[in-house]
């Protein structure tokens, strides 16, 4: 098996550079996602070098729902990104987490007044879906006195090599406003009179492994910003998204890097500002290519069943890691506490909840397994905890972070009491008192 640099085999044993994952499952209990900041910070400065060697003014903004832990917000605030934020939760973590506001963009295609109503409040530039929504801006932002920044979402009506749930840019999809009716919605902007359009945005989708989709959109979001220009609308910024997919098959799959990306992308970026006379900031909004690779959940094997397949259940389901079950997604799987040994039997990892969905992997090749023994699964770091929930009423598991040789915890375990805390009591039914 081919592992990211970050990771190692040792005595058996997978190891995140020096943290041995046997011990950090003993010390902290199964199921437990770990994360390592410096992986973190390494992708983001991968990014960052490719981008700016290219042009100087570049704004990194991390899609915050990849991965919302306030300890990963903070790693890369003090890296110096902003946020692609799409809801008031995220607004408030991203902000708590020490970004500036002049670096995040609220997103989305169906924002509440109150949503409005915060962006303006915070002065926080606010990418508009839909006329609809501009209207209701411009109205909230006039009874504050304000002048609320905009930037569109562009849908660019292309086709995307990737998940369909995962297709942005679709001329199908819910999000954004059709790229040809985009300079009317500029044109309604600029007569509004508490509206400011300062950029204009895109994102075509995500886990996206090939180049070219971004070149394609890169190129109908230049011609956009030299015709709105001539309209008399200063940019500010061009967001071209984020989408970069990682080799989640390390074996088979090869993922663009950020100097692949650049090196694609940015000369039409580049001919684009020059040809409309600009010179913009450009902001990209990368979620999983910063994050994915960044974190392994480790999980214990409850039991071995031989049915009509091999099943090898584990204490952690699609309460903890969806992607499978939602995406059809494939996570490496490696015997984390015996990786030297024959990978012989083919084995089908199953979670504790009551579904058949619940499959993390199908049919792969692992040593001999037993109760008690770990498994790891890969490159959780994006929509891992993120979409986590308590269905079946698990509590969900602690996250922790590793950064040079510290480890500690970035979130508790859950207990029963957080599964109940937010229920309330009924008056017309008697609460049971426990006997005693
Ligand atoms: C989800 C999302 C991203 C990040 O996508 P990744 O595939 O994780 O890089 C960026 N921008 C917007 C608007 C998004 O919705």
């Amino acid at each position: 098996m081919i592992l990211p640099a970050h990771l190692l085999i040792r005595n058996g044993h997978l190891c995140i550079r020096d943290h041995d994952t046997v011990l950090l499952a003993e010390e902290y209990g199964t199921p437990l996602f770990v994360t390592d900041e410096d992986r973190i910070a390494a992708n983001y400065r991968d990014y960052h070098e490719a981008l700016t060697s290219r042009y100087p003014d570049v704004q990194i903004l991390y899609a915050a729902k990849a991965n919302g832990n306030l300890a990963v917000l903070r790693a890369l605030a003090s890296l110096g990104a902003g946020a692609d934020v799409f809801s008031a939760g995220e607004l408030h973590l991203a902000l708590a987490a020490g970004m500036q506001p002049g670096c995040l963009l609220f997103n989305g295609s169906s924002k509440s007044r109150a949503d409005l109503a915060l962006a303006v409040e915070k002065g926080v530039v606010v990418s508009v879906d839909s006329f609809d929504e501009l209207h209701q801006l411009n109205e909230i932002a006039g009874m504050a006195g304000a002048q609320a920044a905009i930037a569109f979402r562009v849908n660019p009506a292309l086709q995307v090599p990737t998940h369909p749930k995962i297709a942005t840019g679709l001329e199908t999809t819910k999000f954004g406003i059709a790229h040809a009716l985009i300079p009317a919605a500029y044109r309604e902007a600029l007569a509004c009179d508490n509206i400011e359009p300062v950029g204009i945005h895109c994102h075509i989708g995500s886990q996206i492994l090939a180049v070219e989709p971004f070149v394609q959109a890169c190129g109908v979001m230049m011609r956009i910003a030299a015709e709105i220009t001539d309209m008399g609308v200063q940019l500010r910024f061009i967001d071209l998204g984020g989408g970069l997919g990682i080799p989640y098959r390390m074996s088979e799959e090869r993922a663009p890097t950020p100097e692949e990306y650049a090196a694609a992308v940015m000369p039409v970026f580049l001919e684009g500002i020059a040809a409309a006379g600009i010179r913009p900031s450009l902001w990209i909004e990368p979620g999983r290519s910063l994050v994915a690779d960044s974190t392994v959940l480790l999980t214990r094997v409850n039991s071995v069943k031989e049915a009509y397949r091999t099943f090898i259940n584990v204490d952690a389901g699609f309460n903890l890691l969806i992607r499978p079950a939602m995406y059809d997604a494939y996570h490496e799987v490696v015997a984390a506490d015996r990786a030297d040994q024959d990978h012989t039997v083919r084995s089908t990892i199953a979670g504790p909840i009551c579904e058949t969905g619940d499959i993390l992997a199908t049919d792969r090749l692992l040593p001999a397994l037993r109760a008690g023994n770990l498994l790891a699964l890969l490159d959780c770091g994006a929509y891992g905890f993120a979409m986590s929930s308590q269905y079946n009423s698990r509590p969900r598991c602690p996250e922790v972070m590793l950064k040079g040789s510290s480890a500690a915890l970035m979130r508790r375990g859950e207990t029963i009491d957080d599964l109940t805390s937010a229920m309330q009591p009924l008056p017309w039914q008697e609460q049971d008192t426990p006997p005693g």
